[in-house]
């Protein structure tokens, strides 16, 4: 009888692999001429300094839609464009159209105006990125200063000697770099001592029960505590409600960014986002 359960777990797993494989496959094949389709747009979540309440900047999320099958979130195809090295070209896609963005946000409403964009190791693992990036900066004379790449941990702890050099490049040029998702990966502190990084982002799952666990809320406000003696702005993730933000404020924290001020919306839907706070005050 053991054998036989055994054999039928063995099935099980079998079947959920498959069905998986060929979501993955079908996914690969449609992604494969997505951008020659058009099918991407780049969305915008504000960030807002918490001591103002004023958005101060924005975090480019890219969107895929697809046609024929239902929505798939970045957590699932930007994987499977990491894998392929898709996202390249994707990237160079998100990064064109934010600095576009945030440059005509720049000149017509806002002078201060930053931009943040989520890179892959790939991407970085790319010879050719600083270049590429550089020469996009100039042609839409984006001061380096005004742009954020957000990595996460798993960037650094692929170990490349590239992408090292990568950042420190694009470091000594101007660009800041924050640490996305902190909390989710492994030693995080040792690469904090190694980087001159500009911003920690604080997981939204640290934040998400803030108002009531005792421990998330000591971890985030150690975590607070030990980047602003590092020098790094800290970004809260995932902020929904007023009782999140007035604790944050409490601990010091420097930016929010979540539901409770937006969630992430096409360009036109961001732009009406700034003129409607910028007529008001
Ligand atoms: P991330 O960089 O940590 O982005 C924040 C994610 O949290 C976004 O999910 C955003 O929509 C979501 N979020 C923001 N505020 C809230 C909130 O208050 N509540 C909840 N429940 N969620 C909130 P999204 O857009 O699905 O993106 C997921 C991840 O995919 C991103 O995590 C990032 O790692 C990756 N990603 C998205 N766009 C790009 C891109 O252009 N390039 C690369 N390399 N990765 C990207
Ligand atoms: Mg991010
Ligand atoms: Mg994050
Ligand atoms: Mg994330």
């Amino acid at each position: 009888a053991a054998k036989q359960e055994g054999r039928n777990v063995f099935q099980f797993y079998t079947e959920a692999m498959n069905l998986q494989v060929a979501r993955q496959l079908q996914l690969e094949e449609l992604l494969y001429n997505a951008l020659e389709r058009d099918e991407f747009e780049v969305h915008y979540q504000p960030v807002l300094h918490i001591g103002s309440r004023e958005i101060t900047s924005a975090e480019a999320l890219l969107r895929w839609h697809p046609s024929g099958i239902g929505p798939v979130y970045p957590d699932e195809f930007i994987p499977i464009l990491e894998k392929t090295g898709g996202i390249i070209q994707v990237g160079n896609f998100v990064l064109e159209q934010s600095l576009k963005m945030a440059a005509s946000i720049k000149a017509e409403s806002l002078p201060g105006f930053h931009i943040a964009v989520n890179i892959s190791p790939r991407q970085l693992r790319n010879a050719d990125f600083p270049e590429y990036l550089f020469k996009l900066l100039k042609q839409y004379k984006f001061p380096a200063t005004s742009l954020t790449l957000e990595i996460t941990e798993g960037v650094l702890m692929t170990g490349y000697s590239i992408i090292e050099a990568a950042i420190k490049q694009l470091i000594s040029k101007g660009v800041h770099i924050a640490m996305d998702d902190f909390g989710t990966g492994y030693s995080s502190l040792s690469y904090l001592r190694n980087y001159p990084f500009h911003a920690l982002k604080i997981d939204r799952s640290f934040i998400r029960d803030i108002t009531h666990d005792k421990a998330d809320l000591e971890l985030v406000n150690a975590a607070i505590a030990m980047a602003h003696s590092l020098e790094l702005v800290v970004v809260a993730e995932g902020v929904e409600t007023e009782q999140q933000l007035d604790l944050l404020a409490l601990k010091a924290c420097d930016y929010a960014q979540g539901f409770l001020f937006s969630k992430a919306v096409p360009k036109q839907a961001f732009f009406s986002l700034m003129s409607s706070k910028t007529e008001r005050s």
